[in-house]
């Protein structure tokens, strides 16, 4: 295994409350003893983001949102908080794109509408992208994530804050995970053509987010293409989440 960079994102989702901090804390506390090179983000309700940024002090672990609205300034939008609403509770990564808001209505020019918005608060963007297991069966995964990347990435945006997380629709929450070949193709497709389509040098970041738990997560090892990993269940129990990354290494 490489020494690069390795990102453990936790999606909170509808979760938690003050008191969960202590969540965050334990995770803070191993990461303080642990020398790998990890970036460690816990992406939040919204109602937690400024009381948790402005308790946690260390910097190892960073918090972030879990979506946003599109309109870049204040606006009749009852419900909704924008990036730069975000960037001022403390929130420094959002995740956009998660299927389950795309079910709720965000579609691929929402979901660029958005990016925009969070890339002129020069904020970080986690952008999910996933077939559906009918799609899958279809033999249409890469036409899916192609048309998924074009339809919400500009060739102007900047790749370098645009972290790609791969998470296939029918393992978010189902325990069922893609086999390690075809994961390998389908990293190594996400990173080709976004490299050709933005011509870029370098390849972009991919996690992979998809039930991913403490006794998967050696799965994932020997894929090089892995940049990280999204974690939503597993990442509301600090003992998994530490395990996960402590099982990730071992
Ligand atoms: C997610 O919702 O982003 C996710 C990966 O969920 P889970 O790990 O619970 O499948």
């Amino acid at each position: 295994m490489t020494n690069k960079l390795k990102y453990f994102i936790g999606n909170w989702k509808m979760f938690g409350d003050l008191g969960s901090i202590k969540i965050i804390f334990r995770i803070s506390r191993f990461l303080h003893t642990f020398k790998k090179r990890n970036k460690v983000v816990l992406c939040v309700p919204s109602t937690l983001i400024n009381h948790f940024t402005k308790k946690i002090k260390s910097k190892n672990v960073s918090i972030g949102a879990q979506n946003c609205h599109q309109n870049k300034n204040y606006g009749a939008f009852t419900g909704s908080v924008n990036a730069r609403m975000l960037k001022n509770a403390g929130a420094k990564y959002i995740i956009l794109g998660h299927s389950e808001n795309r079910l709720e209505g965000d579609t691929n020019f929402i979901i660029r509408k958005k990016i925009e918005s969070v890339m002129k608060e020069k904020m970080n963007i986690i952008f999910c992208i996933g077939e559906t297991i009918k799609q899958k069966n279809k033999g249409r995964t890469f036409l899916v994530l192609r048309n998924q990347i074009k339809g919400s990435l500009k060739k102007k945006f900047n790749l370098k804050n645009i972290i790609i997380a791969y998470e296939p629709i029918w393992s978010i929450g189902t325990g069922n995970i893609p086999r390690q070949v075809d994961l390998i193709k389908i990293f190594k497709f996400i990173k080709y053509e976004c490299k050709k389509i933005f011509r870029t040098k370098s390849f972009p970041k991919v996690l992979y987010g998809g039930s991913v738990n403490e006794k998967n997560i050696r799965m994932f090892t020997s894929n090089s293409y892995i940049d990280g990993f999204l974690i939503g269940g597993s990442s509301q129990s600090s003992k998994k989440f530490i395990d996960i990354i402590k099982n990730y290494y071992k």
